[in-house]
Protein backbone atom coordinates (compact mmCIF):
# COMPACT_ATOMS: atom_id res chain seq x y z
CA UNK A 1 0.00 0.00 0.00
CA UNK A 2 1.30 3.71 -1.11
CA UNK A 3 0.48 6.57 0.82
CA UNK A 4 1.74 9.88 -0.03
CA UNK A 5 0.86 12.92 1.95
CA UNK A 6 -0.51 15.57 -0.67
CA UNK A 7 -1.51 17.69 2.33
CA UNK A 8 -0.32 18.43 5.70
CA UNK A 9 -1.86 21.38 6.81
CA UNK A 10 -5.54 21.68 8.71
CA UNK A 11 -7.40 24.25 7.34
CA UNK A 12 -6.12 27.69 6.27
CA UNK A 13 -3.01 25.78 4.91
CA UNK A 14 0.77 26.67 6.11
CA UNK A 15 1.11 30.03 6.25
CA UNK A 16 -2.25 30.78 5.99
CA UNK A 17 -3.14 33.12 4.24
CA UNK A 18 -4.13 36.54 6.61
CA UNK A 19 -1.91 35.09 9.70
CA UNK A 20 1.11 36.17 11.38
CA UNK A 21 1.03 34.12 14.55
CA UNK A 22 4.91 33.34 15.19
CA UNK A 23 4.88 30.40 13.22
CA UNK A 24 3.11 31.91 9.97
CA UNK A 25 5.99 34.60 10.45
CA UNK A 26 8.33 32.37 10.42
CA UNK A 27 6.97 31.35 7.31
CA UNK A 28 6.48 34.44 5.76
CA UNK A 29 9.99 35.27 6.02
CA UNK A 30 11.29 31.75 4.60
CA UNK A 31 12.78 30.54 7.78
CA UNK A 32 14.45 27.25 7.21
CA UNK A 33 13.26 25.41 10.21
CA UNK A 34 9.60 25.47 8.63
CA UNK A 35 8.03 24.44 5.74
CA UNK A 36 4.76 25.47 3.87
CA UNK A 37 2.22 23.13 3.99
CA UNK A 38 -0.79 22.78 1.73
CA UNK A 39 -4.78 21.72 3.64
CA UNK A 40 -5.52 18.14 4.41
CA UNK A 41 -5.22 15.31 1.77
CA UNK A 42 -3.95 12.04 1.32
CA UNK A 43 -3.75 9.60 -1.75
CA UNK A 44 -3.31 6.30 -1.43
CA UNK A 45 -3.09 3.18 -3.65
CA UNK A 46 -2.49 -0.78 -3.40
CA UNK A 47 -1.23 -0.77 -7.43
CA UNK A 48 0.26 2.17 -7.64
CA UNK A 49 -1.35 3.61 -11.01
CA UNK A 50 -5.12 3.60 -9.55
CA UNK A 51 -5.27 6.73 -6.44
CA UNK A 52 -7.54 6.98 -4.08
CA UNK A 53 -7.82 10.48 -2.22
CA UNK A 54 -8.92 10.92 1.09
CA UNK A 55 -10.74 14.17 0.98
CA UNK A 56 -10.53 17.20 -1.36
CA UNK A 57 -8.86 20.12 0.05
CA UNK A 58 -8.69 23.60 -1.30
CA UNK A 59 -5.75 22.87 -2.27
CA UNK A 60 -6.34 20.41 -4.35
CA UNK A 61 -5.44 21.39 -8.32
CA UNK A 62 -1.95 22.56 -6.72
CA UNK A 63 -1.51 19.02 -4.80
CA UNK A 64 -2.31 17.33 -8.21
CA UNK A 65 0.36 19.55 -10.29
CA UNK A 66 2.34 18.38 -7.48
CA UNK A 67 1.98 15.10 -7.73
CA UNK A 68 2.42 13.02 -11.31
CA UNK A 69 0.89 10.29 -9.98
CA UNK A 70 -1.74 11.98 -10.36
CA UNK A 71 -1.44 13.17 -14.02
CA UNK A 72 -3.47 11.97 -16.48
CA UNK A 73 -1.99 9.03 -18.54
CA UNK A 74 -3.94 7.79 -21.56
CA UNK A 75 -6.38 9.46 -24.16
CA UNK A 76 -7.75 13.10 -24.22
CA UNK A 77 -9.33 13.12 -20.72
CA UNK A 78 -8.40 10.63 -17.75
CA UNK A 79 -7.02 10.94 -14.26
CA UNK A 80 -5.31 7.90 -12.25
CA UNK A 81 -7.55 9.21 -9.19
CA UNK A 82 -10.70 6.78 -8.95
CA UNK A 83 -12.36 7.99 -6.09
CA UNK A 84 -12.62 10.79 -3.45
CA UNK A 85 -13.27 9.61 0.14
CA UNK A 86 -14.77 12.15 2.80
CA UNK A 87 -14.40 11.77 6.67
CA UNK A 88 -16.32 14.86 7.55
CA UNK A 89 -18.04 17.74 5.61
CA UNK A 90 -15.59 20.61 6.57
CA UNK A 91 -14.59 23.45 3.97
CA UNK A 92 -11.09 21.63 3.82
CA UNK A 93 -12.04 18.17 3.14
CA UNK A 94 -14.56 18.52 0.33
CA UNK A 95 -14.17 22.10 -1.37
CA UNK A 96 -11.72 20.51 -3.44
CA UNK A 97 -14.46 18.75 -5.20
CA UNK A 98 -15.43 21.61 -7.16
CA UNK A 99 -12.10 21.39 -8.61
CA UNK A 100 -13.24 18.31 -9.96
CA UNK A 101 -15.94 19.38 -12.36
CA UNK A 102 -14.66 18.45 -15.86
CA UNK A 103 -17.51 15.28 -16.44
CA UNK A 104 -14.27 13.01 -15.29
CA UNK A 105 -16.27 9.68 -14.01
CA UNK A 106 -15.37 9.22 -10.11
CA UNK A 107 -17.35 8.14 -7.00
CA UNK A 108 -17.40 10.20 -3.80
CA UNK A 109 -17.41 8.05 -0.86
CA UNK A 110 -19.23 9.15 2.59
CA UNK A 111 -21.41 8.72 5.21
CA UNK A 112 -25.34 9.34 4.08
CA UNK A 113 -24.72 12.63 6.57
CA UNK A 114 -22.10 13.80 5.11
CA UNK A 115 -23.52 13.23 1.43
CA UNK A 116 -26.99 14.84 2.40
CA UNK A 117 -24.59 18.20 3.22
CA UNK A 118 -23.22 18.28 -0.29
CA UNK A 119 -26.83 17.77 -1.73
CA UNK A 120 -28.15 20.20 0.45
CA UNK A 121 -25.44 22.91 -1.12
CA UNK A 122 -26.34 23.51 -4.75
CA UNK A 123 -23.14 24.60 -5.58
CA UNK A 124 -21.88 20.72 -5.78
CA UNK A 125 -24.69 20.03 -8.11
CA UNK A 126 -21.95 21.07 -10.93
CA UNK A 127 -20.47 17.60 -10.07
CA UNK A 128 -22.48 16.07 -12.69
CA UNK A 129 -24.54 12.90 -11.53
CA UNK A 130 -23.94 11.09 -14.85
CA UNK A 131 -20.21 11.41 -14.16
CA UNK A 132 -19.74 11.44 -10.06
CA UNK A 133 -21.30 8.75 -8.43
CA UNK A 134 -22.15 9.25 -4.76
CA UNK A 135 -21.71 5.74 -2.46
CA UNK A 136 -23.06 5.99 1.05
CA UNK A 137 -20.80 4.55 3.42
CA UNK A 138 -21.97 3.23 6.83
CA UNK A 139 -19.63 3.02 9.62
CA UNK A 140 -17.77 -0.39 10.75
CA UNK A 141 -18.64 -2.48 7.63
CA UNK A 142 -15.31 -3.24 5.37
CA UNK A 143 -16.11 -2.47 1.55
CA UNK A 144 -14.12 -2.66 -1.36
CA UNK A 145 -13.05 0.34 -2.49
CA UNK A 146 -11.50 -0.23 -5.75
CA UNK A 147 -7.94 -1.72 -7.31
CA UNK A 148 -7.11 -4.22 -3.90
CA UNK A 149 -7.61 -0.99 -1.50
CA UNK A 150 -10.07 -2.39 1.26
CA UNK A 151 -11.48 0.31 3.88
CA UNK A 152 -13.49 0.61 6.32
CA UNK A 153 -15.52 3.72 7.56
CA UNK A 154 -15.70 4.15 11.73
CA UNK A 155 -16.77 6.93 13.91
CA UNK A 156 -14.92 9.41 15.87
CA UNK A 157 -15.96 11.90 18.45
CA UNK A 158 -16.08 15.36 16.62
CA UNK A 159 -18.99 17.66 15.57
CA UNK A 160 -20.64 18.90 12.49
CA UNK A 161 -19.23 21.62 9.76
CA UNK A 162 -18.64 24.84 11.29
CA UNK A 163 -21.01 26.03 8.41
CA UNK A 164 -23.97 23.75 10.01
CA UNK A 165 -23.18 24.79 13.40
CA UNK A 166 -26.53 26.18 15.28
CA UNK A 167 -26.75 28.25 18.39
CA UNK A 168 -25.14 25.17 20.79
CA UNK A 169 -22.64 22.79 19.50
CA UNK A 170 -21.94 19.76 20.52
CA UNK A 171 -17.99 18.82 19.78
CA UNK A 172 -17.64 15.61 21.31
CA UNK A 173 -20.42 13.51 19.52
CA UNK A 174 -19.95 10.41 17.64
CA UNK A 175 -22.37 10.28 14.67
CA UNK A 176 -22.12 10.12 10.81
CA UNK A 177 -20.28 13.93 10.42
CA UNK A 178 -16.83 12.57 11.88
CA UNK A 179 -15.03 9.50 10.67
CA UNK A 180 -11.51 7.85 10.90
CA UNK A 181 -10.43 5.26 8.05
CA UNK A 182 -8.72 1.79 8.21
CA UNK A 183 -7.17 1.26 4.91
CA UNK A 184 -6.43 -2.30 4.60
CA UNK A 185 -4.56 -4.08 1.40
CA UNK A 186 -1.63 -7.30 1.04
CA UNK A 187 -1.90 -7.40 5.36
CA UNK A 188 -0.81 -3.94 6.05
CA UNK A 189 -2.59 -1.66 7.79
CA UNK A 190 -2.80 2.20 7.42
CA UNK A 191 -5.52 4.52 9.60
CA UNK A 192 -6.73 8.00 8.93
CA UNK A 193 -7.90 9.99 11.87
CA UNK A 194 -7.35 13.77 10.29
CA UNK A 195 -10.16 14.98 12.99
CA UNK A 196 -10.76 13.67 16.57
CA UNK A 197 -12.01 15.11 19.73
CA UNK A 198 -11.17 12.27 22.33
CA UNK A 199 -9.31 8.80 22.22
CA UNK A 200 -12.27 6.56 23.13
CA UNK A 201 -11.19 2.72 23.89
CA UNK A 202 -12.31 1.77 20.24
CA UNK A 203 -9.96 4.08 18.17
CA UNK A 204 -7.25 3.09 20.62
CA UNK A 205 -7.44 -0.38 19.95
CA UNK A 206 -8.02 0.32 15.98
CA UNK A 207 -4.56 2.27 16.65
CA UNK A 208 -3.20 -0.74 18.20
CA UNK A 209 -3.71 -2.54 15.52
CA UNK A 210 -2.31 -0.61 12.76
CA UNK A 211 0.96 -0.49 11.45
CA UNK A 212 0.90 3.13 10.83
CA UNK A 213 -1.54 5.85 11.97
CA UNK A 214 -1.76 9.52 10.93
CA UNK A 215 -3.62 11.24 13.80
CA UNK A 216 -5.24 14.94 13.77
CA UNK A 217 -2.60 16.93 15.19
CA UNK A 218 -4.43 20.29 15.13
CA UNK A 219 -3.06 22.05 17.94
CA UNK A 220 -0.16 21.66 20.55
CA UNK A 221 -1.78 22.82 23.50
CA UNK A 222 -5.37 23.06 23.67
CA UNK A 223 -5.86 27.03 23.95
CA UNK A 224 -3.25 27.56 21.73
CA UNK A 225 -5.36 30.32 19.00
CA UNK A 226 -6.96 32.25 22.78
CA UNK A 227 -3.32 32.54 24.08
CA UNK A 228 -2.23 34.11 20.77
CA UNK A 229 -5.35 36.19 20.83
CA UNK A 230 -6.36 34.84 17.31
CA UNK A 231 -9.69 32.94 18.28
CA UNK A 232 -12.20 32.69 20.90
CA UNK A 233 -12.35 28.50 20.37
CA UNK A 234 -9.99 26.23 22.17
CA UNK A 235 -9.09 22.74 20.24
CA UNK A 236 -11.67 21.21 22.17
CA UNK A 237 -14.27 23.79 20.78
CA UNK A 238 -13.14 22.87 17.43
CA UNK A 239 -13.67 19.43 17.51
CA UNK A 240 -9.78 18.42 17.64
CA UNK A 241 -7.65 17.08 20.83
CA UNK A 242 -4.35 18.36 21.13
CA UNK A 243 -0.90 16.88 21.16
CA UNK A 244 0.04 17.65 24.74
CA UNK A 245 -1.00 17.64 28.17
CA UNK A 246 -2.28 15.21 30.02
CA UNK A 247 -5.89 15.13 28.27
CA UNK A 248 -3.62 14.67 25.21
CA UNK A 249 -3.13 12.70 22.25
CA UNK A 250 0.34 12.10 23.70
CA UNK A 251 -0.44 10.78 26.94
CA UNK A 252 -3.30 9.31 25.42
CA UNK A 253 -1.69 7.23 23.03
CA UNK A 254 1.31 6.96 25.16
CA UNK A 255 1.48 2.99 25.59
CA UNK A 256 0.38 2.33 22.13
CA UNK A 257 3.84 1.48 20.99
CA UNK A 258 3.59 -0.87 17.72
CA UNK A 259 2.07 1.56 15.21
CA UNK A 260 4.41 3.89 13.82
CA UNK A 261 2.41 7.44 14.67
CA UNK A 262 2.31 10.78 12.27
CA UNK A 263 0.32 14.18 13.46
CA UNK A 264 -1.23 15.38 10.28
CA UNK A 265 -3.78 18.45 9.62
CA UNK A 266 -1.32 20.49 11.94
CA UNK A 267 -2.77 23.86 12.56
CA UNK A 268 -0.61 26.89 11.28
CA UNK A 269 -0.08 28.34 14.93
CA UNK A 270 1.30 24.92 16.42
CA UNK A 271 5.10 25.29 17.55
CA UNK A 272 5.52 21.37 16.35
CA UNK A 273 5.74 22.85 12.88
CA UNK A 274 8.97 24.55 13.93
CA UNK A 275 12.38 22.41 13.47
CA UNK A 276 13.60 22.04 16.70
CA UNK A 277 11.81 23.95 18.59
CA UNK A 278 10.84 22.38 22.09
CA UNK A 279 7.31 21.44 21.06
CA UNK A 280 9.00 19.74 18.04
CA UNK A 281 11.30 17.92 20.22
CA UNK A 282 8.65 16.63 23.09
CA UNK A 283 6.13 15.22 20.33
CA UNK A 284 9.71 13.35 18.59
CA UNK A 285 10.56 11.81 22.61
CA UNK A 286 7.39 10.72 22.55
CA UNK A 287 7.44 8.89 19.28
CA UNK A 288 5.45 10.90 17.17
CA UNK A 289 6.86 12.40 13.33
CA UNK A 290 5.05 15.52 12.20
CA UNK A 291 3.27 14.77 8.42
CA UNK A 292 4.98 17.07 5.43
CA UNK A 293 3.66 17.52 2.34
CA UNK A 294 5.18 15.19 -0.40
CA UNK A 295 5.55 12.39 2.68
CA UNK A 296 5.84 8.97 1.21
CA UNK A 297 5.10 5.87 3.17
CA UNK A 298 5.11 2.57 1.90
CA UNK A 299 3.61 -0.50 3.77
ZN1 LIG B 1 -0.59 31.46 11.64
Amino acid sequence: MLIRVLGSAAGGGFPQWNCRCPVCTLAWNNDPRVSPRTQSSLAISADGHHWLLLNASPDLRQQISAHSILHPVSGRRGSPIYGIWLTNGDIDHVAGLLSLREQQSFTIFATRGILDELAANAIFSALAGGAVTRRAISHNAEIAAGYGLDVTSFAVPGKVPLYREGARVSTDEISEMTSGLNLRHGGRTALYIPGCARVTPDIKARIAGADVVLFDGTTFVDDEMLQLGLSNKTAARMGHLAMSGPAGSMAALADVVGPRKIFIHINNTNPALIEGSPERRAVEAAGWEIAFDGMEIDL
